[in-house]
């Protein structure tokens, strides 16, 4: 049976967020703006075995939730191998996925059928227009696709997420949230955040948490706080209708104080924090020899040691700009927000 272990803060290790890889096929303005990138060497890739037996040695300390990201974690081939492994392993009770849907069509049943249990789509625009400009590619009718499959697929929820920057989609709020009612998934709107790889962030073109609410609630008249947000990222809000979306406001509103999660990068770097600059390398001590049992010792230590909580250290800076310059970026891809997997 897992016993937990907590931060200096008394946070738990619950959630883990895996990255299978960090190319993606968009190029999101607020993820990947610059012309090129340094991408992690192919042989320091984590093997699926490699990644159940990481995932396996977070689970004996406590970790019950596992999302697989990316970049774009479609693109890793024969995915749904390792999602039928994650799903195996005992104490793992939700697993679930977040896809920039371009792939989706073609996998949403064989990721379902291998035991994945939920699934978030990013779709910042219902417009392809838009879409291409804010991602260089013409792939809008091929997400939309995904999340049709996916709505057939029979996952246990869809959430669509969705980055809002001012000038570019704050106008579509109002029908994000139709399209979500009429599809039956739930949308949550994302702030933007100032995180490493978001070279073109600017304090002014964040949509705040109040000012999507003030644009909703003139729409469809008050809203109800749903509360109970726990450790989750999204504040809950239903119209009211009853339909129910998120918000999650990191970059105004952060929530570190209750943060139980952490990633893992495609190469097997354990990473606190969003934010953090600098990680714990997993894969070193896992291809020299380690068991289950080291993994799970160094990740104790590790974590116990933890006193990150990036997005409320930067709230309370005079002025922000992009986190890292991009010369240290490109010195460094573990830097980038997708290779951390977001
Ligand atoms: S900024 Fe870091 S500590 Fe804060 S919620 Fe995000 S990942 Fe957790």
């Amino acid at each position: 049976m897992a016993v937990s272990i907590a931060d200096r803060f008394g946070r738990p290790l619950r959630s883990l967020r895996v990255s299978v890889t960090d190319r993606c096929n968009l190029r999101c303005h607020y993820c990947m703006p610059e012309p090129d990138y340094a991408w992690l060497p192919r042989d320091t890739l984590l093997t699926f075995e490699e990644i159940a037996t990481i995932t396996a040695a977070f689970v004996a300390v406590g970790v019950d939730r596992v999302r697989v990201t990316g970049g774009e974690p479609l693109l890793r081939r024969d995915l749904p191998v390792l999602i039928s492994q994650l799903a195996r392993l005992p104490g793992v009770a939700d697993l679930a996925l977040t896809t920039n849907g371009v792939l989706l069509a073609e996998k949403a049943a064989a990721l379902r059928d291998a035991g994945l249990h939920r699934i978030t789509v990013s779709l910042d625009t219902l417009h392809r227009d838009r879409f291409e400009a804010l991602t260089r590619f013409d792939s809008h009718a091929a997400v939309l696709a995904g999340i049709d499959a996916a709505t057939r697929a029979g996952f246990e929820s869809l959430k669509i997420d969705t980055v809002v920057m001012r000038g570019t989609n704050d106008d579509e709020l109002i029908e994000l949230l139709e399209y979500g009612r009429n599809i039956g998934a739930e949308v949550r709107f994302i702030e933007y955040m100032d995180v490493g790889g978001a070279t073109q962030w600017r304090r002014d073109v964040v949509v705040s948490q109040a000012d999507m609410l003030q644009i909703i609630e003139a729409r469809y008249g008050a809203v109800q706080p749903l509360g109970g947000r726990g450790s989750a990222p999204a504040d809950r809000f239903a119209l009211p209708d009853g339909t129910t979306f998120g918000i999650i406001a990191s970059t105004t509103q952060p929530f570190c104080r209750d943060c139980d999660r952490s990633r893992l990068t495609a190469d097997g770097v354990w990473l606190m924090c969003l934010y953090a600059t600098a990680g714990t390398d997993l894969r070193r001590p896992l291809r020299a020899g380690a068991t289950r049992d080291d993994l799970v010792q160094l990740i104790r230590t590790v974590w116990s040691q933890r006193a990150d909580r990036g997005a409320e250290e930067r709230l309370v800076l005079g002025s922000r700009a992009p986190l890292i310059p991009v010369a240290a970026l490109k010195k460094d891809a573990h830097l980038e927000m997708h290779t951390r997997g977001g």
